[in-house]
């Protein structure tokens, strides 16, 4: 019998015994406070479906009315025959929505990174990036052949440091960071980032997709956030979290779009997002410009859940945003404790090393929009009996 891929049953094995295996829940329901997962109905703390917009009528309208004018698919890359007027029509709208000049669609918020970071920077070009920076963030960035410098999580004196201990030892320079930081639900000091940035002439690029239609006036991010526009060169963002639909977006410098359109290679080699994700992205921009309601019924229900928790005596951690790390530590109580609340029909995911350093293990509650007030007092009584259950809260 063959032995090539014994490899991987053991390298599964190895994930099973370590803790790590993904076990993946299946949902039979929309996105929303309340989901129905794997048969039973739990109330859902782990999307990032912040506006509910997901499931929106106006959304789900929008899309299909598109269908029924453009169909379905693209039909081709954008640089051949798969640029629709919807497609343009979304760029010019998020350039607009985020007060920049101009902006490009990817296919998610993964290949805007990977897209755009070796378009900006190769061999003998340094990039300055967060050491907590996302996933794509870092692909991107070896991808592009460029030297990586990694400075201290969202501290610009460090990041200050770096560039000044390799002056002159690469052609061009670009720092990147994270907007949001999904673990811990802070950002970091842009406006700080942004004189570095200006001061040493270094490309500055952010990666705001936790801040969308959250940060900023009505959800316009963190560069609105700071009021940095137009000093930020990029700003990446995804429509698959607050815009509740899928697709990526690069927003920012008219010259970066421009040659993104020419070197985006996700963009050249992968056909465009289909007309209903393009349509229903376009009825979520529509949402959000008219009225900052939802954001700001996100912000109310972050700000009570977050003094609740306190005052039932939980260790919030670092949030500065709607995601709530409930800080516990212990990886196996963290674990042992998402697995009580979810026997309360609380859904909230316990996340570990190496998602997140060794000894800081956490529940990560991810606050919507949709959560009503009665919603919330069920979860807060739910984390406090399991609390004090385990011995976290006396
Ligand atoms: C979720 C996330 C992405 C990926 O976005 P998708 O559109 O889901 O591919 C990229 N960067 C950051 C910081 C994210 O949190």
């Amino acid at each position: 019998m063959s032995q090539k891929l014994k490899w991987i049953d053991e390298e599964l094995q190895n994930l099973q015994d370590a803790g790590l295996y993904n076990k993946i829940r299946t949902l039979s329901s929309p996105q929303g406070a309340w989901l129905v997962v794997d048969g039973k109905h739990v109330l859902n703390f782990c999307s990032n479906n912040y506006l509910g917009l997901a499931n929106h009528p106006r959304v789900i309208n929008a899309a299909q009315q598109a269908m029924q004018q453009y169909g379905l698919g693209p039909g081709a890359v954008r640089t051949i025959a798969g640029t629709m007027d919807l497609h343009l029509q979304l760029e010019q709208r998020m350039a607009a929505f985020k007060r920049v000049e101009d902006a490009i669609t990817f296919q998610s918020g993964f290949t805007a990174n990977t897209g755009s970071i070796p378009a900006l920077v190769g061999k003998g070009d340094m990039i300055f990036s967060d050491e907590l920076n996302h996933a794509s963030i870092i692909d991107g960035s070896r991808l592009s052949g460029a030297t990586i410098t990694r400075y201290n999580h969202a501290d610009p004196a460090d990041l200050q440091a770096k560039i000044e201990s390799h002056a002159g030892t690469y052609r061009r320079g670009l720092i990147i960071t994270d907007g949001v930081f999904s673990m811990d639900g802070d950002y970091p000091p842009l406006d700080k980032i942004a004189d570095i940035a200006e001061a040493h002439d270094l490309m500055l690029m952010v990666d705001d997709a936790h801040g969308e239609g959250v940060l900023g006036e009505g959800g316009r991010g963190i560069v609105d956030h700071f009021k940095l526009h137009g000093r930020v060169d990029v700003e990446v963002g995804t429509f698959s979290k607050a815009f509740g639909v899928v697709g990526g977006v690069v927003a920012g410098n008219a010259r970066i779009i421009e040659w993104l359109r020419q070197r985006g290679r996700p963009f050249l080699f992968s056909s465009a997002v289909t007309v209903p994700d393009v349509a229903a992205t376009l009825a979520a921009v529509d949402i959000l410009e008219e009225s900052t309601e939802l954001v700001d019924r996100l912000w109310a229900n972050a700000a009570f859940f977050k003094q609740e928790m306190l005052n039932l005596g939980f260790d919030t951690g670092k949030t500065m945003t709607p995601i709530t790390p409930v800080m516990l530590g212990d990886v196996t109580l963290a674990r042992e404790f998402s697995r009580r609340l979810y026997e309360e029909n609380v859904f909230a995911m316990a996340l570990g090393f190496p998602t997140v350093p060794v000894g800081l293990a956490r529940i990560r509650v991810m606050i919507s929009a949709t959560h009503s007030q009665e919603d919330l007092e069920q979860a807060l009584q739910a984390f406090a009996r399991v609390g004090r259950d385990l011995g976290v809260i006396g």
